[in-house]
């Protein structure tokens, strides 16, 4: 249930409203606005007794909550969600770059784009250490070796970074050299490593499965933020369709119903959407016209030699011109987002 107090609500009969809460079993989550606060009710409690809290001095209405996910929801807070990834606001008025070789090959290879993609504007640095292949017999990435270099370019360009972490058990090396955590998509729906990763200190990037409605997605968040860790950024990558010429399909609709749904920042990966190089910079704006709060490619020096996913990966000079494509003026389209449906 969204309990909102009135704008002359005193902290006093705020406070009693959240100890109630607490009292019928249930977790209070506050969120204070300029004008008024909103305590969310959130988990299994007294139903009843909460309802009648809509009589409680200072509470204006109590009405419940529309989705199964709570957290999460636009609902409940009301504002937008900005996460600090390392100094950088995703989620706020910019769209933020993250760029980076799909896989981490070698100090030359990553330190090579690191400082190309800084100077053409990216703020962020991506690359995989640990890589979820579907073959056995493909590269499986560097690991710990991998992020040791992740770090160093990172130290090096200043550009914060984010990786996948595919189990439990690297959860905490992981978080020891990134700035940012990511859930792949084959790892959307993995319950263990979600609660786990809401017990650690680093923001997580939440990849959308290739089969996961965007209920699905925002309930997999849920886990995250239900278990203590409110700092998840979600990412469209595609999901399974048919047509061959195209890895996948770039699902911008759900982009921006998650946005619409959800106070979390949402961004794009049309390196995984459309797994061809050539459409990454035409989706990288369509999804930022859609208010993408960030767009994360795939860069390497010399794709053909790459060691995963060289089709769709970017030439230093193809990143650049995307740098140039997503230039001021579609920044604009960031807050003109659709009103939620009523029916
Ligand atoms: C990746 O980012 O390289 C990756 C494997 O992504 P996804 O989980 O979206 O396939
Ligand atoms: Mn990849």
């Amino acid at each position: 249930m969204i309990i909102s107090m009135s704008a002359t609500a005193t902290e006093a009969e705020t406070n009693h409203v959240i100890d109630r809460v607490r009292e019928l079993g249930y977790q209070a989550h506050v969120t204070r606005g300029v004008e008024r606060t909103i305590v969310a009710a959130v988990g299994a409690g007294h139903r009843e007794e909460l309802a009648a809290l809509g009589a409680a001095p200072g509470v204006e209405q109590i009405v419940a909550i529309a989705h199964p996910f709570k957290l999460v929801s636009m609902q409940v807070k009301q504002k937008r969600t900005v996460v600090d990834v390392g100094g950088v606001p995703v989620g706020g008025e910019e769209c933020v770059l993250m760029a980076g070789p799909c896989s981490v090959e070698s100090r030359e290879q990553l330190m090579t784009v690191a400082h190309a993609i800084r100077d053409a504007g990216a703020s962020m640095l991506r690359g995989g250490a640990y890589k979820p292949r579907t073959s056995p017999y493909e590269f499986q990435g560097l690991g710990i070796e991998a992020l040791k270099l992740l770090r160093e370019a990172s130290d090096a360009t200043g550009l914060p970074v984010v990786t996948e972490v595919m189990s439990t058990e690297d959860v905490d090396v992981v978080s020891e050299y990134a700035d940012m955590l990511q859930v792949g998509a084959r790892n959307m729906q993995n319950f263990s490593l979600l609660r786990r990763l809401a017990k650690c200190e680093r923001p997580i990037l939440l990849k959308r499965s290739p089969s996961a409605t965007v209920k699905d997605w925002l309930l997999a968040a849920e886990y995250i933020l239900a278990g203590g860790n409110s700092e998840v950024v979600l990412c469209e990558r595609g999901i399974r369709s048919y047509d061959p010429d195209m890895r996948n399909t770039f699902d911008l609709s759900a982009l921006a119903l998650a946005r619409q749904l959800s106070h979390l920042p949402v961004v794009a990966d049309p390196s995984h959407g459309t797994g061809r190089r050539d459409l990454v910079p035409i989706m990288a704006r369509a999804a930022v016209a859609v208010g993408a709060d960030g767009v994360i490619v795939e860069v390497h020096p010399c794709p053909e030699k790459a060691l995963s996913d060289g089709p769709q990966s970017l030439t230093i000079p193809e990143f650049a011109a995307l740098v140039q494509l997503l230039g001021q003026p579609l920044r604009k389209h960031l807050r003109q987002q659709p009103k939620a449906a009523t029916a």
